[in-house]
């Protein structure tokens, strides 16, 4: 088996673009086949260079590696259709050869005048065939003489042409809708249509697996094939992806592109995970799987003709999961954009990535994304006392009955304490409510509120011997300063007053 995927490269690579990628993938690797990448570059205002290396960043940070492309090479590149305009060209000149092509001198005035005319008139806007009879000797002559003409495929008339869709059964077309297409332009740039037949047959692609909005251009490409003499590839048509209103999905709709996805903080496990349930289910129940699983899995007849719809709270659910999942070490890494981009300054050693490691799963196990996770772990890295006690929430903690003597006895306690982890922080609690008859909710609170600045974040067990792993770290480790429990409690008594 091999297949491919082949993006245009103008623009960001789309969530519903990658799961066409990602369903190729997992169709080469479940059989063993290859997977090709072909940039179809012939657009060429359209096209850029930066584009096409957001698309390999893309499918390298999902995991979806290729056999064949621009960059690895293969024995049927090369893989850019820029590169291969002289292919596109010999067949073409086959084609007028043999007389199942012609040359097209209608100008682009006429065309559009004629397209109009057919619509206003309630015909299928096809091309009219001006140029169909024109014999093959004056059209030369013209060409000679240095007239542009496009290259036009002459569709044969009166056939249905069918072909058995893997994903959608039966599908058929008429000739009669079908106008003459345009296969070389006058500049000499091949259309899509022509250079994807040509490209799929030479490199030997047995299954074409891509967007159904390319279901139109099947029969086109079928009667191509069989006028060069090509073998058919199997075809299969995706069904398009949705917006939660059912329209297809856009900008509208929120992050549409791979890149927006990584950047909010979406691990490409949870993102190749989430994009092969859409249309499709690995059966026996679970859903959450691996992709060498997926692959294994994977068959193109379990894929459901019926349009998908990007669920939002799935796939923020099948993130939690690979969250809890993933290493402490990959994850603490992985925070430190987030932290930046929060405005921690931090270049941490492997000290302080081996602390960050032991904190981000604090935070990391209960949020959809990573970039929540420095807002859950900012009491450790920013605590200010007089700004807390700006907080109307901090305030109301602290008017409640018994909190400030809670407060004062915690800073006593802790002036002459060790440094505290969980059963420090438990043994000073204790001695705190021994001191104040606090117990509960009035004892917690005001120590949670004392020690982290914030009413509310992860439990004290945790977040406490956290905060005083931080305190001694070295200065050199690359993470901004924390200041331990002990010199917090004093300074919050000190800014209550
Ligand atoms: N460049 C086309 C697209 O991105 C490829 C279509 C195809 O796979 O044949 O839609």
């Amino acid at each position: 088996m091999r297949v491919r995927f082949a993006p245009s490269p103008s623009g960001q690579l789309h969530v519903g673009n990658a799961r066409t990628a990602l369903f190729n993938w997992l169709l080469a690797r479940g059989s063993g086949g290859a997977f090709i990448l072909r940039i179809e570059d012939t657009d060429v205002e359209r096209s850029t260079p930066e584009s096409e290396a957001t698309i390999f960043r893309d499918m390298r940070w999902l995991g979806l590696d290729w056999d064949e492309g621009p960059d690895v090479g293969g024995a049927r590149g090369p893989y850019r259709a820029s590169e291969r305009l002289h292919l596109y060209q010999s067949y073409a000149t086959e084609l007028l050869n043999a007389g199942a092509a012609y040359y097209c001198f209608c100008s682009t005035e006429r065309l559009e005048e004629e397209r109009r005319a057919a619509v206003a008139a309630g015909r299928p806007a096809l091309y009219a065939g001006t140029c169909r009879q024109i014999p093959p000797r004056e059209a030369e002559a013209r060409i000679h003489a240095g007239q542009p003409a496009a290259v036009r495929f002459r569709v044969p008339e009166n056939r249905e042409v069918v072909f058995t869709d893997v994903v959608r059964g039966d599908v058929r077309f008429h000739t009669d809708v079908i106008g003459d297409p345009v296969i070389m332009r006058p500049g000499g740039m091949p259309a899509y249509n022509f250079a994807v037949v040509i490209d799929d047959a030479l490199m030997a692609v047995t299954h074409v697996v891509r967007g159904e909005d390319h279901i139109s251009n099947t029969p086109r490409q079928i009667l191509m094939y069989e006028a060069l003499g090509f073998p058919l590839p199997e075809f299969a048509h995706l069904a398009i992806v949705l917006g939660p209103d059912h329209t297809k999905l856009s900008k509208r709709h929120g992050a549409t592109s791979v890149a927006e996805r990584r950047l909010k903080g979406y691990l490409p496990e949870a993102l190749v995970n989430y994009l092969a349930l859409i249309g499709w289910s690995p059966g026996g129940g679970d859903e959450l799987l691996p992709i060498h699983e997926l692959a294994k899995r994977f068959s193109l007849s379990d894929v459901v003709s019926a349009a998908g719809v990007f669920d939002e709270e799935k796939l923020a659910w099948v993130n939690r999961h690979y969250l809890k999942m993933a290493e402490p070490a990959r994850l603490a890494e992985l925070t430190l954009p987030f932290f930046r981009a929060a405005g921690f300054e931090m270049a941490p050693d492997a000290i302080g990535v081996e602390f960050l490691a032991s904190v981000v799963p604090v935070a990391s196990g209960v949020v959809d994304r990573l970039d929540q996770v420095p807002a859950r772990l900012s009491f450790l890295f920013a605590y200010d006392p007089a700004m807390a006690l700006t907080d109307e929430h901090v305030r109301g903690e602290m008017r409640a009955e018994g909190a400030r003597s809670v407060v004062h006895a915690l800073a006593e306690v802790l002036a002459g304490a060790p440094r505290l982890d969980r059963d420090g922080f438990r043994a000073a609690a204790n001695e705190v409510k021994a001191k104040t008859g606090q117990k509960g909710k009035a004892l917690f609170h005001p120590i949670r509120v004392a020690l982290t600045g914030r009413t509310e974040g992860p439990e004290l067990d945790l977040a406490i011997p956290a905060i005083d792993r931080g305190a001694e770290l070295p200065p050199d480790a690359g993470l901004p300063k924390i200041l331990g429990c002990r010199e917090r409690a004093a300074a919050f008594v000190q800014s209550l007053g």
